[in-house]
């Protein structure tokens, strides 16, 4: 069996930052990140042992979870985005915080902002960034990709549209048009981030030439149930592993060339641990 390493692999621009952001502050005092720090179990587990801790979100609104923090202590904004109105919340409560939100979220929630006149979003309904983008910026209409409708579309008229940064090219033309048929012609503003265009492009370039494809990632993490969906859409197998030894349960006896693949919240050494084994003859029967 043939294996190809999807490159670029491993942890994304805005991650490695929010995680240099928790632990260098995490080597004085404990850090408490509100919701996921990074959508990946054995990433959070690493976090907890050097100090940042997880205050688990449970829905969408992180303002609850404020409650949950220590007082005096330090709590961080995860890569994700959040309220802005959570920092003076936050501040009342007597806790200090750090923002970890990815510049490419940031400048999204920026270009919402700006943007004189009404405007839509394309997103997954419950994710965080989605969550974060509409309490700032209040779009008049949302499309999810997950059910693939409009689950609000308030009358008004509107031209801009914003996406989520890691849904793929396929839901976005598919909300666009959803938004058109209600609103009329509408302008794509900004969406997926480099890191997302980069893998899912790569993602596509394999899936050429390979039968199967695995993606390194949690199922929490929205960018690596992307990345497996382009193997669904092209008609090949895929399959979503967290580790090495989620991939050891695999049997891919029948495949000849498999894509090993890794969202944006996975850490290299994984997906190098996983290339080693896919590349030696013990996948073999
Ligand atoms: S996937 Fe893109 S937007 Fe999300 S954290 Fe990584 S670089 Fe930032």
């Amino acid at each position: 069996m043939k294996t190809i390493l999807v490159q670029p692999y491993g942890y994304c621009f805005g991650v490695r930052r929010a995680q240099r952001i928790a632990l260098e502050a995490a080597k004085t005092e404990p850090v408490y990140c509100l919701g996921s720090l990074v959508h990946n179990e054995l990433a959070i587990r690493e976090l907890a042992a050097q100090g940042v801790r997880t205050i688990q979100e449970n829905g969408p609104d992180l303002a609850p979870l404020l409650e949950l923090a220590p007082k005096g202590s330090l709590i961080l904004f995860s890569a994700h985005g959040h309220d802005k109105a959570l920092e003076s919340q936050a501040h009342d409560l007597g806790l200090r915080y750090l923002d970890a939100t990815c510049p490419y979220v940031q400048a999204n929630i920026e270009f919402g902002l700006r943007w004189k006149g009404s405007i839509a979003y394309i997103g997954t309904k419950g994710h965080a960034e989605a969550e974060a983008f509409c309490r700032n910026v209040h779009p008049l209409a949302f499309f999810d990709a997950k059910s693939g409708e409009l689950v609000y579309a308030h009358e008004g008229s509107l031209q801009g549209v914003i996406a989520q940064t890691t849904l793929d090219t396929e839901d976005i033309d598919l909300g666009l048009k959803a938004i058109e048929e209600k609103y009329g012609p509408v302008r794509l503003l900004a969406g997926r981030c480099p890191a997302t265009e980069q893998r899912q492009a790569a993602v596509e370039a394999a899936l050429q030439v390979a039968d199967c494809l695995i993606v390194l990632g949690s199922k929490t993490s929205s960018n690596s149930r992307r990345l497996l969906t382009l193997a669904k859409k092209k008609g090949k197998a895929g399959y979503l592993v967290l580790d090495l030894a989620e991939l050891r349960r695999l049997d891919l006896s029948s495949f000849s060339t498999v894509a090993l693949c890794s969202g944006a919240s996975t850490s290299n050494e994984e997906v190098e641990r996983c290339y080693a084994y896919l590349s030696s003859d013990s996948t073999r029967p």
